[in-house]
């Protein structure tokens, strides 16, 4: 992969880079801006070499319309204050405007297009919108430094297409989740524990086919938790479950027993009769969830079992809460997870957007862990051993 270290000639050429500013927002305000810290070595670097930095990035799901709630506005004006330097937002779409404010940086300047999924040619399954998209990108541009790498598994315009057309090289961001993961894939030191939550349920059920030949420990937690918990015969109230995934659980659950892989599931859940701030949680048998409970939290035995295992690992990595952790009363047991990983004899990361919020969020910080990964989805199909084109796309 080439890096930035090898770029050569920056000083007043424009570089486009594609970071991941894909953060939580609530009424435009930034709940966890660890994305937007973890690209700024990248931008100090560039800055420092006397680039004109034309920031490209996403945010949520705006689906080709332009939505408002989803503008990068916030982001451009959280970064303006932590690279003390007026970071301006220009319109998606290049037209007259962006292109003059481009022609007219000063070397260091910085500028932030606005949300790029606006276009729906960014995710366009039909190579020639997107690579229309990448070449009005690239026009502007002389060198491409990809560094969003919450993204690197999408063949997106402004991830894939834009690096076959300039000059193109790896950010620091993605250089060190790269060497991170490299850790965890390569003879990683045993017992290699894999813990994961949250909610994207069919996403992850694709991880842990693939994962189950790899490690020697798997903990479910979160709301995917319902659907192995039904595959085991149980009843699971009015929690989160896909039903059509019952069977594929069920052959997980049998693969695990064969490879010998201890398959951890709760034996507590805590629940509640609704999904609010003010639900009262109970905690129950996972045996004994009544059809009007909705399971919100791993239990209390059950942090405390996979606590255990955890801490017994060489090499562990979480992705997705234990439960709704944004609601105090739901969130001992990412809590008790989180605990665990920063007692880990070897290497612990925490991956996904919501899992490295929930630990900041919960007070932990950021240098009690291993790592903690900008990535969900990219770090989850990096482990599988898959191809991310927006990696591979830096080596060709
Ligand atoms: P990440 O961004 O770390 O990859 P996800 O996006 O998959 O994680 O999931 C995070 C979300 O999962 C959180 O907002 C949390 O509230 C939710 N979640 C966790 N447990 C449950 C549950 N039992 N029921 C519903 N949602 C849950
Ligand atoms: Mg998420």
């Amino acid at each position: 992969m080439r890096t930035i270290a090898s770029l050569k000639g920056i000083e007043g050429a424009r570089v486009l880079l594609r970071s991941d500013f894909n953060v939580p927002i609530k009424d435009g305000v930034i709940s966890d801006d660890g994305r937007i810290r973890a690209s700024l070595p990248t931008i100090n670097h560039l800055r420092s070499l006397g680039a004109k930095v034309i920031i490209v990035a996403h945010l949520g799901r705006p689906k080709g319309e332009r939505n408002l709630e989803l503008s990068l506005a916030p982001v451009a004006q959280r970064l303006s204050e932590l690279l003390d330097v007026a970071v301006p937002l220009l319109p998606t779409g290049y037209g007259p405007e962006t292109e003059l404010h481009i022609s007219q940086m000063n070397n260091g300047d910085v500028m932030l297009v606005e949300n790029i999924r606006f276009e729906a040619r960014e995710t366009s399954k039909n190579d020639p919108d997107r690579i229309e998209l990448a070449s009005q990108l690239a026009q502007n541009a002389d060198f491409f430094v990809s560094d969003g790498f919450g993204a690197v598994h999408r063949k997106h315009a402004s991830v894939y297409d834009v690096a076959k057309l300039l000059p193109s090289v790896a950010g620091f961001l993605v250089e060190a989740e790269v060497e991170v993961l490299k850790k965890l894939t390569l003879n990683p030191a045993r017992p290699y524990g894999v813990v994961l939550g949250g909610a994207k349920v069919s996403d992850k059920l694709g991880v842990i086919d693939n994962l189950l030949s790899k490690v020697d420990l798997l903990a479910i937690g979160g709301g995917m938790v319902f659907t192995f918990l039904a595959a085991n015969g149980l009843s699971v109230g009015k929690s989160l479950l896909e039903s059509d995934q019952i069977e594929r659980v069920k052959e997980f659950i049998s693969r695990a027993e064969k490879l010998g892989v201890k398959l951890l599931l709760p034996t507590d859940i805590v629940v509640a009769s609704e999904f609010s701030a003010q639900a009262l949680p109970r905690t129950v048998k996972s045996t004994e969830i009544a059809d009007e409970d909705l399971g919100l939290d791993i239990g209390p035995e059950s942090a405390l079992s996979f606590a255990n295992s955890i801490q017994d690992c060489h090499t562990l990595f979480w992705n997705g809460p234990m439960g709704v952790f944004e609601f105090h009363q739901f969130s001992h047991g990412t809590h008790s997870i989180a605990k665990a990983l920063t007692e880990v004899d070897g290497l612990a990361v925490v991956g996904g957007g919501d899992s490295a919020a929930a630990v900041r969020r919960l007070g932990f910080s950021d240098d009690e862990f291993g790592y903690i990964s900008t990535g969900g989805g990219a770090s989850l199909e990096y482990l599988e051993g898959k191809e991310l084109p927006g990696l591979s796309v830096l080596s060709q």
